[in-house]
């Protein structure tokens, strides 16, 4: 007989019909005569119940049928007696695929912490929350390639380990098979990574944007959607060692476009998650966060604001507002200032534009003034910077000038060059990071509560 998804069930009309669910066990309760049994399978946050008639069942099998045990269950399909349920199985078959020692099994009880539940990340997808939190992702992960393929954009495989360190995002993590005892070493007495794998020293990529770069020269509309690493050592609940960043770049689009695009493109995603992942949210809102249909509701439905970095510094320096990193022409936005201007100041996204070139990018539009670039960063609520991007600096001369007064090496982008020396062309792109985009479409607070195996400084258990 044929497994039915529970999701699938719990919206048949298919009264009186003999079915077969599979799943795990969330928990049984009862009496003497007669149990229920709550099983979820993960097709669905909803558990379907199993009423099973003491007097037609095995004893023992029913005693070993405890939380987070595994079953598989044969029985009519009945129209719900109790609150809340349409549907319930009548028991007929009860086969027991796994126990789960009710001594030992840590989820055993229900409302652990998510400090906790991050020790046992090889469990906690069983748990509501995950489950949860892992439905949407897929949801967003679907709704990504959807929104691309629906306008003609190419998914564009970039490589995950690079030969070049200039992509400038962030510290790197070393790739080599050299004997970290006893490697060789060349007359200076450095490592020759001649003779490592690659002949050369190679790392994990912290963006696919230089080789996105390249397919838009080509195919014209192009995105990346791909893992990225970051070496740095920032404990913080917005960062990941290893993340998942999804990066569009565009032919012939401006830095407006590229705002339109970012925007348009934010904004289906969370319709996206509105529409298709009903359930999960109201669980989440429930339990986590009470405002969080409400704030999905209000990103898609209001425009963001667009706005200059030297404006927004103003308004942060006349705010009255206590910052822990004081503010002033020239610095780096941190997630505090991003955070005032978002929720307190202008009460939606923001879209900042034209930040100091000091502080951005080699590759980024230098504007007519000889201070800024056609940088924009979306800055969301809860989360600050969601996405980084710009236009793109497409003069060669411009180019290799910033790239010299910057001291990247030239012989490790050549290629990259080569662009701006054939067929160049304006384009522009942007960055945006796919859990920070969970995070709030899930209402969660910590990165690590977004990613099945978070990666950060000293952890990788899992
Ligand atoms: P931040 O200033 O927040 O550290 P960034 O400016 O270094 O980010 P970019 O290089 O612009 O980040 O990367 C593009 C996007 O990737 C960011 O807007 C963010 O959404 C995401 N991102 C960057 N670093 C991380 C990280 N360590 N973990 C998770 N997401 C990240
Ligand atoms: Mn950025």
């Amino acid at each position: 007989m044929k497994r039915i998804k529970i999701k699938e069930l719990l919206s048949s009309k298919d009264f009186g019909a003999s079915v077969k669910a599979e799943g795990w066990v969330r928990t049984k309760r009862g009496n003497k005569s007669i149990n229920f049994i709550a099983l979820n399978d993960g097709s669905t946050i909803n558990n379907i119940q199993v009423v099973v008639d003491v007097a037609n069942f095995d004893e023992n099998i029913l005693k070993d049928i405890t939380t987070g045990s595994c079953v598989s269950v044969i029985g009519k399909l009945t129209e719900s007696q109790g609150q809340g349920q349409s549907v319930e199985i009548q028991a007929e078959k009860i086969k027991l695929y796994g126990t789960a020692d009710a001594e030992t099994y840590p989820l055993q009880k229900k409302g652990h912490t998510l400090e906790f539940l991050r020790e046992i990340a090889h469990l906690r997808p069983r748990t509501n929350t995950f489950g949860a939190v892992l439905r949407i992702r897929h949801a967003m992960a679907f709704a990504i390639h959807k929104y691309f393929n629906d306008r003609g954009f190419f998914y564009l495989h970039t490589p995950i380990i690079t030969g070049s360190d200039c992509e400038g995002a962030g510290a790197m993590f070393r790739v080599s098979t050299l004997d970290p005892k006893n490697p060789p070493l060349n007359e200076d007495g450095a490592i020759d990574y001649s003779l490592d794998f690659f002949g050369k020293e190679t790392s994990l990529t912290v963006s696919g944007q230089l080789e996105g770069e390249l397919g838009a020269m080509a195919l014209g509309e192009v995105y990346t959607f791909g893992p990225t690493f970051r070496a740095e050592n920032s404990n913080t609940p917005r960062h990941l060692a290893e993340f998942w960043m999804i990066e569009p770049e565009v032919a012939f689009n401006d830095i407006h476009d590229n705002m339109d695009l970012a925007e348009d493109f934010l904004q289906s995603l969370v319709k996206y998650a509105l529409e298709n992942c009903k359930d999960d949210l109201e669980f989440l809102q429930k339990m986590y966060d009470a405002e969080l249909i409400e704030r999905l509701k209000f990103v898609v439905e209001n425009k963001f604001v667009r706005l200059p970095y030297t404006e927004a510094i103003d308004i942060l320096m006349k705010s009255e507002q206590k910052f822990e990193f004081p503010v002033s022409w020239g610095v780096d936005l941190q997630s505090e200032h991003e955070r005032f201007l978002v929720e307190k100041h202008f009460k939606k996204p923001v879209i900042l534009t034209d930040y100091p070139k000091d502080i951005k990018a080699f590759y980024m539009k230098q504007n007519e003034d000889g201070k800024t670039v056609r940088a924009m960063d979306v800055l969301f609520p809860r989360i600050g910077e969601i996405i980084g991007g710009s236009q793109r600096e497409e003069n060669y001369e411009k180019l290799i000038a910033r790239i010299r007064e910057m001291h990247i090496p030239e012989k490790d982008i050549w290629w990259y060059l080569e662009t701006r020396k054939y067929g160049t062309a304006p384009h522009s792109g942007f960055g945006l990071g796919f859990e920070r985009l969970i995070l709030f479409v899930t209402g969660m607070l910590n990165i690590r509560d977004v990613i099945p195996f978070p990666r950060t400084p000293k952890s990788a258990d899992f």
